[in-house]
C-alpha cells in the first residue's frame, strides 16, 4: 500500500538538522555559523514544508480525480498565527526540530518566535475560519480556503504615556515569507467598472479595468490524516507596471497611477467595526477575491475543458460564504454561468443556490451588510442588473407564499424607493442553501428575530453549528504540560484528533493525586507566563495570585467597563478598609483588547483601563494583592501564552450580543473557570462542564428585552448609579480624576454614556457582576475544590473542538465527508 499518511518521524533529528543546514547555504547562503535566528527560521519553515509536499500534491490530486465533494470556505479573514510549532507537529517533526536546534545551537523557542505573525483577521470570525481549514485536513476531507493576503494586517497595537491606544502599520511581509507560495502562474483577471451593453439580445459586460488576482498559497496539514490541503490568498497586481505614453509625457506620478490603484485592493485589512463601513475599497476586496475563487474552482475541477458541464458543479464543490463578505459571489456565480458560459437564468440559478450555504455571525439587524445599489452599479453594473433580478424573482416567489404584503417589503434584497441598498444577508439567505448560526442561542435568536421573515417561509434553511477551535493549536501547542498530563491520564494521545476523549477524564476529577498534578501543572504555566510578562513587556506577575483574564475585541457589548469598574470598586474597598487585605484573594487581572482605530468609547476604555493599572500597581498599600496588566497588542501568541496560566476566564457581555464565542472555549479546554452571562456558547458550555462549575451571572436575553422595553436606555441607569454605593463609587472615581491625574474631562464620554445611555446595561448588571466575584474567591479558597472543577472543565469541553463543528457543517449543511482512503479511491477508477 502506497504510504498516504506523513509518517510520524519521517526523519531523525540530525537529518532533519542536516536539510536545514542544507537550505541555509543553499538559500541564505550563510554557514550555521553565520546565521542568524531569523535564517534558522526560514531555513527551517522550508524543510518543514518539503515534508509536506508531497502529501499536498496527493491530495489536490485525489481530489480532482476523486467523487468526494470538496469544501471551499470563503472568507475575508484568516487569523492563522504562527506557522512553525503547527507545521512541525503535523509533519511528525516537532521532537527532531528540538534536537536539531539543540545540534545547531539555537535556541528552538527564538527561532519559533522569529516568525512575524500573520495577522489577516480582526478576531474570532478570521481566527474561525483559522481552526476551520485546520480541522477540514485533520478530517481528510477535500477543501480550499479562499482569501486575501493582505499586505498589512491588523494593526499593531502601542500605547502611549497616556495610556491611550495607536495603531501602528502590521508590516508583516518585511522579510521572506517561507510559507506563501506565489504562483505567477495561475492568475486570474478580476474586471471592475464600465458598463453593459447589448450585443446580438444579449446582455454583456464591458469593463474599464482590471487587475490581477495572483495567488500566494499556504499548506494546510491534516494532523495525522495524511492530507494537506491548500489556503489560497489573493494579492493584486497591475496588468502594467507603468503606462509608457504617460510616463514619456513627463507625468511620472501618473505613469504608475493604474499600478498603485490596482494594488492598493489588497493593501490593508479593513478594522472591524461595530457598523459595517461603506468603503468603495472594501467593495472591491469582496468582489476580488471572490471572482478570483470561483474561476479558481472552476479551472480546478474541470481542468482543460472549454466547455465543462457547470450544471455539475455544486456535486465538485460547495461554498460556505463566512458573513456576508463574499456575498457578491452569489451574483458572480451567476454572471460566469450566463455570460461566460451560456447558461440561461433557470439552470444559472438552480447551480447558484445549489452552490452555496451563508454563516451569519451578527444578531443586531443595523450591524447587517448593505452596499448602495449605485455603488454597486458604478463598480459592478452587470452584477447590480443580475441581483435586481434575483430581487424581482424573489418577491415573485414570496407572493406566491404569503399575501402578507408588508412581510414581503420587509425581505426585498433591494430596497425602494431613494437611496437603495442591497441588503447582502438577505441575498445569501435568499441565493444558497443553509443559514447557520454559530451558537444554539443564536441561531435560535436569528429565526426569532434577526432573519424571523424569512425563518417563517423557509424554515428548513436554518440550521446550527456551534463554533468550536483547534486542539492541536489551542492545546497541543499551547499548552505541551497539560497535554502530556491528559496523554497519561487516558494512557494514549488519540484525543488530540478525536477531542469527546477527554470525557474519559472524568473520573479522575475524584482522583486527588490527579487533580493535585492538574493544579501543578496550572502553576507551572502561571510561572512561565510570569516569565514572558516579564520579558516581552516588563512586568512584574507574582504567580501566586490568582489569573484572571479577559482577553478579546473592545466592544462596549463584550463589557470590559463592567470589569474595570469592578476591579475599581474593589481597589476602592481594599483602600478604605471595608475589605480587610487578609480577607483578600490576591489577583492578577489580565486585559488585552485592540479596539478599532474610530471606535472612541472603546478607545477611552483602553485608555481607562491602562491607567487604573497605573495608579493601582504603583499603590503600596494594595502590592501583593491586586495587579492590573494590560498587555499591548493581544493577538494569537498572546493567547497562546495567557489562556493555559489562566484561572479564571471572563465572558462577561450583555446576553444576546455574542454571537457565539471562541475564547471562552479555549479557556475552557485549558482548564480555566469561567464567569459569565447566559450569551452565545456560554449557554453550551455551562451545560456540557456542569452548572456547578461555571460561575452564572447577570440578566438573561429576556430580562434584557423587558428593561429595554421599560427604557433603560433612555436614562434609567442612573437610578443604578444612585442606589448602589460600590457603584457610585467607583464612577465617582472615574469622573473625578483619580485615574487621570485629577483631569475630570479625560473619561468624560464613557461618564457620560454610563449615566444617561449604557445601552448594553453594564451599570443593570454590576450588582450580580461583584456577588459572583465574591463567590468565585470562596471557591478558589479550597484549591481541591477549585481544581476538580477546572478539571471537569477540560473534561468535558472535548465537544468544543472545531473538528465537531466541521463535522456537523459535513452532515447539515455541506453534505460531504473525508476523501477516500488509496485503496478505494483506486477501485473506483478501475
Ligand atoms: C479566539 C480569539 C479571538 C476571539 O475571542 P472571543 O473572546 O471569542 O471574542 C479573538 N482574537 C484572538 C487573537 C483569538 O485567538
Amino acid at each position: 500500500m502506497t504510504q498516504m499518511t506523513a509518517p510520524h518521524a519521517p526523519i531523525t533529528a540530525e537529518a532533519f538538522a542536516d536539510e536545514i543546514r542544507n537550505y541555509l547555504l543553499t538559500e541564505q547562503g550563510v554557514t550555521p555559523q553565520e546565521a542568524t535566528v531569523k535564517d534558522v527560521y526560514v531555513a527551517t519553515a522550508k524543510a518543514t514544508r518539503n515534508h509536506l509536499v508531497p502529501a499536498w500534491a496527493k491530495t489536490r490530486a485525489d481530489m480532482v480525480k476523486g467523487n468526494t465533494k470538496a469544501v471551499g470556505y470563503l472568507s475575508a479573514e484568516f487569523l492563522l498565527g504562527r506557522q512553525l510549532r503547527n507545521s512541525l507537529l503535523d509533519a511528525g517533526l516537532s521532537e527532531q526540530f528540538s534536537k536539531a536546534m539543540a545540534e545547531l545551537g539555537f535556541d528552538a523557542n527564538e527561532v519559533v518566535f522569529s516568525e512575524p505573525e500573520p495577522g489577516l483577521g480582526n478576531g474570532g470570525l478570521g481566527r474561525l475560519a483559522a481552526c476551520f481549514v485546520d480541522s477540514l485536513a485533520s478530517l481528510g476531507v477535500p477543501a480550499f480556503g479562499y482569501g486575501i493576503q493582505y499586505q498589512y494586517g491588523i494593526f499593531r497595537q502601542e500605547f502611549d504615556d497616556q495610556g491611550r491606544q495607536y495603531e501602528r502599520a502590521d508590516y508583516w511581509l518585511t522579510n521572506e515569507n517561507p510559507w506563501g507560495h506565489t504562483d505567477y502562474n495561475r492568475d486570474v483577471r478580476v474586471n471592475f467598472g464600465g458598463s453593459v451593453q447589448e450585443k446580438d439580445g444579449k446582455r454583456v459586460w464591458v469593463p474599464d479595468w482590471s487587475v490581477r488576482a495572483i495567488p500566494v498559497d499556504y499548506l494546510v496539514p491534516g494532523y495525522e490524516s495524511g492530507r494537506v490541503n491548500t489556503l489560497r490568498l489573493w494579492t493584486a497586481k497591475a496588468y502594467h507596471e507603468i503606462d509608457l505614453r504617460t510616463f514619456n509625457r513627463g507625468d511620472y506620478y501618473g505613469a504608475v497611477h493604474n499600478q498603485i490603484q490596482a494594488e492598493d485592493i489588497t493593501k490593508i485589512l479593513y478594522p472591524e467595526d461595530s457598523t459595517p463601513q461603506g468603503k468603495e475599497l472594501r467593495l472591491q476586496q469582496q468582489y476580488f477575491f471572490v471572482s478570483a475563487s470561483l474561476h479558481d474552482a472552476i479551472r480546478t475541477f474541470y481542468p482543460g475543458q472549454e466547455k465543462p458541464d457547470l450544471t455539475t458543479f455544486p456535486t465538485k464543490i460547495t461554498f460556505q460564504l463566512n458573513d456576508t463578505h463574499p456575498v457578491i459571489g452569489i451574483p458572480e456565480l451567476m454572471r460566469i454561468l450566463m455570460d461566460e458560459y451560456g447558461y440561461d437564468w433557470d439552470t444559472a440559478w438552480d447551480v447558484t443556490t445549489r452552490t452555496f450555504n451563508y454563516t451569519c455571525h451578527t444578531l443586531l439587524p443595523e450591524a447587517l451588510e448593505v452596499w448602495p445599489a449605485d455603488l454597486i452599479g458604478k463598480l459592478l453594473p452587470r452584477h447590480l442588473e443580475i441581483i435586481r433580478k434575483i430581487n424581482e424573482n424573489f418577491v415573485k416567489l414570496l407572493s406566491s407564499l404569503t399575501d402578507d404584503q408588508a412581510k414581503i417589503d420587509r425581505m426585498r434584497i433591494v430596497t425602494e424607493g431613494d437611496n437603495q441598498q442591497v441588503r447582502m444577508a438577505y441575498l445569501a439567505t435568499a441565493g444558497g442553501s443553509h443559514v447557520n448560526g454559530v451558537a444554539e442561542l443564536h441561531s435560535q435568536l436569528l429565526k426569532d428575530v434577526t432573519l424571523r421573515d424569512f425563518n417563517d417561509l423557509f424554515p428548513a434553511k436554518f440550521t446550527n453549528v456551534t463554533n468550536g477551535v483547534t486542539p492541536r493549536r489551542f492545546v497541543r501547542i499551547a499548552n505541551p504540560r497539560l497535554s502530556d498530563l491528559i496523554t497519561e491520564g487516558l494512557g494514549t494521545d488519540s484525543w488530540v484528533s478525536d477531542l469527546s476523549k477527554l470525557e474519559g477524564l472524568v473520573p479522575l476529577a475524584d482522583d486527588d493525586e490527579f487533580v493535585h498534578r492538574f493544579a501543578e501543572v496550572k502553576r507551572a504555566n502561571k510561572r512561565d507566563f510570569a516569565a514572558f510578562a516579564k520579558e516581552r513587556y516588563g512586568f512584574e506577575v507574582n504567580p501566586n495570585t490568582m489569573f484572571d483574564s479577559m482577553i478579546k475585541r473592545l466592544h462596549e457589548y463584550k463589557r470590559q467597563s463592567l470589569k474595570i469598574l469592578a476591579v475599581i470598586s474593589r481597589y476602592a474597598s481594599l483602600k478604605s478598609g471595608q475589605t480587610k487585605l487578609e480577607d483578600f484573594t490576591p489577583r492578577t487581572v489580565i486585559f488585552g483588547a485592540k479596539a478599532a482605530p474610530g471606535y472612541a468609547l472603546a478607545k477611552e476604555t483602553i485608555q481607562l483601563i491602562n491607567n487604573v493599572s497605573r495608579v493601582i500597581n504603583n499603590d503600596p498599600e494594595v502590592e501583593g494583592k491586586l495587579n492590573v496588566l494590560f498587555p499591548w497588542n493581544y493577538n494569537i501568541e498572546l493567547a497562546q501564552n495567557l489562556i493555559p496560566a489562566t484561572e479564571l476566564d471572563e465572558q462577561i457581555s450583555q446576553a444576546g450580543k455574542e454571537a457565539s464565542g471562541t475564547g471562552n472555549m479555549k479557556f475552557a479546554l485549558n482548564g480555566a473557570l469561567t464567569v459569565g452571562t447566559l450569551d452565545g456558547a456560554n449557554v453550551e458550555i455551562r451545560d456540557r462542564v456542569g452548572h456547578e462549575n461555571f460561575f452564572l451571572f447577570g440578566m438573561t436575553v429576556d430580562e434584557v428585552e423587558d428593561l429595554y422595553a421599560k427604557g433603560y436606555d433612555k436614562g434609567m441607569s442612573r437610578q443604578y448609579y444612585e442606589s448602589d454605593p460600590r457603584l457610585k463609587q467607583a464612577i465617582d472615581m472615574v469622573a473625578d480624576g483619580t485615574f487621570s491625574n485629577g483631569d475630570k474631562s479625560t473619561y468624560q464620554n464613557l461618564v457620560n454614556d454610563w449615566l444617561n445611555k449604557d445601552y448594553f446595561m453594564t451599570l443593570a448588571d454590576f450588582r450580580a457582576y461583584v456577588g459572583i466575584q465574591a463567590e468565585i474567591e470562596k471557591t478558589y479558597a479550597d484549591e481541591k475544590t477549585w481544581f476538580r472543577k477546572a478539571l471537569l472543565n477540560t473534561a468535558r469541553s472535548g465537544y468544543f473542538s472545531s473538528d465537531r463543528s466541521i463535522a456537523d457543517y459535513l452532515e447539515r449543511v455541506w453534505l460531504t465527508g473525508p476523501l477516500p482512503e488509496d485503496e478505494k479511491l483506486k477501485s473506483r477508477e478501475d
